[in-house]
């Protein structure tokens, strides 16, 4: 969408009245007049990095000599790349590798298995990104804007605006970072000397911002992600998931990008009327425009989509509610397009929802199962270190 389509304005909603929702715009463009992040070489494809070697008057190759310390060999350091000659390595890392992000701190948490970093871009903004490994794979959980312009109210980042977009090479530095803090052995969990479990495997955009409204930057992202070093990271596009409010326009057009990313949908509720409380993009997209997005995702990359809905405490998780969620989603068939991963809500500050009793998020993963819609319970990681689903909000301290 181009910044003249009434999605980009910023408008006010109505407070709402059953859950005593604070009220905040819903912003859709980041505000105008921010610096660009510094150009780096993981915004540009290789033959764009080649294009920018002769511009600088080197020879093309030496763009993919830095791509390959870059990506390959996780390298940043110019004293590491002995194939630069040593005179001009300063000034060439300078100009591919130019410094994004510093590391402000890190929390650990599950025995260091979880570690939130906290970032300073270098326009002070700020964002962070979560490791967290398990016995079989590793998952970084990545930063799409410095805040968020959704406005869903149980969601901490959300309750702080939009700052702005990041760019592709601010979002795919992070995973980099986590590649990196593996191979020097910084997180436990495999025995030594194994390299299984030692690469970053996930990558979900479910840190801060909505990774649809910074659509470009994303699928940028994206690509250099899944394309083979030294272009880019070599991840397999099925372990990186995409999780949306709901942009359906965006929705539809990342159906369209041959990526078979996975989508995840944050859908929290089956109905309007609660929907536009919790998220409030609901006003523009109903739930069954957007679900219908959804289901044609599926349809069109034959990858199963997730729904995402976190469990609030006599809000959103009636009996009655389960058996809508799963009448919405079986009206569009029962093919295995779609699965439900229920998420119980983590604690933000000034919220006053709390998660669901246990016995009726059981009940509603059974009445889901019941119709033969697979569901999970997330294993929610970090939420001692404020690094759980919707915690992050990125506060110095
Ligand atoms: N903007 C994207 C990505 C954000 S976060 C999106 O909304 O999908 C990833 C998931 O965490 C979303 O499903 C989001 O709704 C959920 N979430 C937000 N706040 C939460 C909280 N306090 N507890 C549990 N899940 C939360």
């Amino acid at each position: 969408m181009s910044s003249s389509e009434p999605l980009d304005t910023a408008d006010s909603l109505d407070s709402a009245a059953d859950t005593g929702a604070r009220s905040l715009p819903l912003v859709m463009a980041e505000p105008r007049g921010r610096a660009k992040p510094p150009r780096h070489l993981a915004d540009l494809s290789l033959a764009e990095r080649r294009a920018y070697a002769v511009e600088l008057g080197l020879p093309a190759f030496r763009a993919r000599q830095v791509s390959t310390h870059y990506f390959d060999r996780l390298v940043d350091d110019p004293a590491a790349m002995t194939d630069l000659p040593a005179g001009q390595r300063d000034e060439i890392v300078a100009a591919f590798l130019p410094a994004l992000m510093t590391p402000l701190r890190t929390l650990e948490a599950d025995r260091g298995t979880t570690r939130k970093t906290l970032w300073r871009l270098f326009d002070n903004a700020l964002v962070e990104s979560v490791l967290m490994r398990y016995p079989d794979r590793v998952t970084m959980c990545v930063s799409s804007q410095a805040g968020c312009g959704m406005a869903c109210p149980f969601c901490a980042t959300g309750q702080g605006g939009l700052q702005r977009n990041m760019s592709t090479a601010e979002i795919v530095e992070q995973v980099v970072a986590g590649a990196r803090s593996l191979a020097r052995g910084e997180v436990p969990g495999v025995s030594r000397g194994s390299t299984a479990g030692g690469r970053v495997s996930n990558v979900v955009f479910m840190g801060m911002g909505e990774p649809l409204a910074n659509y470009r930057a994303v699928i940028g992202a994206v690509r250099r992600l899944t394309e083979p070093a030294p272009s880019g990271l070599g991840m397999s596009a099925r372990g990186v998931t995409v999780s949306t409010v709901g942009l359906v326009p965006r929705i539809n057009q990342l159906a369209g990008e041959g990526i078979p990313v996975t989508l995840a949908l944050s859908l929290h509720a089956p109905d309007d009327e609660l929907r536009n409380e919790l998220v409030p993009i609901n006003t523009r997209f109903s739930v069954d425009e957007t679900v219908d997005a959804a289901w044609n995702y599926a349809r069109v990359t034959k990858r199963r989509v997730s729904i995402e809905y976190a469990m609030m405490r006599g809000i959103n998780d009636q009996a009655w509610r389960a058996d809508l969620l799963a009448d919405v989603l079986l009206a569009r068939g029962d093919w295995g397009w779609v699965h439900v991963n229920l998420i119980p809500l983590n604690p933000t500050p000034g919220s006053k929802w709390t998660a669901s009793d246990p016995a009726d998020e059981r009940e509603f993963v059974r009445r889901l199962e019941a119709r033969g819609i697979p569901t999970t319970v997330r294993d929610t990681r970090g939420r001692e270190i404020d690094g759980a689903c919707g915690q992050l909000a990125a506060v110095e301290g």
